[in-house]
């Protein structure tokens, strides 16, 4: 229905599946009917996508976003006619790039799990408004990409801190948190998806989550050490 529902997540999920490009379509801008003016959100979102897809190699003209009225039919086949024609020159995607298969599709199964990091960590740019199409490039730009990806949070739980009270738990989205009753709790780096939920939700005076940024995650605590001591007991 509007082109601001166009998620990040639906983009690289079509190049996951094999299509060669991807195509969107929005109204004009300044022209939405609502006071959310999606298709703005739709640019944003496009805009950082082709600089995603250039981090990986990817040729960024393989996705296209363009604004028109329904009653540009002419518009609309000419640019469908001539994007058509770019993707064929650029050939099957990777292979025009001169990427592996198997390389591709797991940069692009990387770059899906962390959506909802990359949307939380570029909330501000993803909602701005553009004034002119000059500024389209400026946005996001190559070192801002690199720094976004190298620099990626990690959530742990501080075995020392954990106090098992399970809220942590039950707010993930991810459903990444191993949790009981009496037990530390653990988070599946495998799961995760870096919306930092629990991090905002572990209580103050536990303080248990933290962030890591740049360092490698401790591994999980053993499973026989898990049972929370609590101090009261432990006298
Ligand atoms: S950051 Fe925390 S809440 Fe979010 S997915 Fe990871 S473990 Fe779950
Ligand atoms: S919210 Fe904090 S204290 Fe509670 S289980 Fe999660 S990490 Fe542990």
């Amino acid at each position: 229905m509007c082109s601001g529902r166009v998620d990040l997540a639906f983009v690289l999920r079509a190049f996951s599946n094999g299509m060669d490009g991807v195509f969107i379509g929005g109204c004009r801008l300044n022209e939405c009917n609502y006071s959310t003016h999606g298709n703005y959100h739709a640019l944003n979102m496009a805009l950082l996508c082709r600089k995603i897809m250039e981090h990986i190699g990817l040729n960024p003209e393989r996705l296209r976003i363009e604004f028109m009225s329904s009653g540009e039919g002419i518009l609309f086949a000419e640019l469908m006619s001539e994007f058509g024609s770019t993707v064929k020159e650029l050939g099957p995607l990777g292979k025009g790039e001169g990427i592996d298969q198997n390389e591709l599709k797991s940069k692009l199964a990387e770059i899906t799990k962390l959506v909802p990091y990359i949307k939380v960590v570029k909330n501000e740019k993803l909602a701005s408004r553009l004034e002119s199409p000059e500024e389209y490039d400026k946005l996001f730009t190559r070192d801002e990409i690199e720094k976004l990806f190298s620099e990626v949070i990690s959530y742990y739980i501080d075995p020392d801190k954990c106090q098992a009270c399970g809220i942590c738990a039950g707010k993930c989205p991810a459903e990444a948190i191993a949790g009981g009753k009496n037990l530390i709790h653990i988070i599946d780096q495998e799961k995760c998806i870096k919306c930092g939920t629990c991090f905002e939700a572990c209580p103050p005076r536990f303080g248990a989550v933290t962030k890591i940024s740049g360092e490698p995650v401790p591994p999980p605590i053993p499973e026989e050490k898990r049972t929370v001591v609590r101090k009261h007991k432990e006298r």
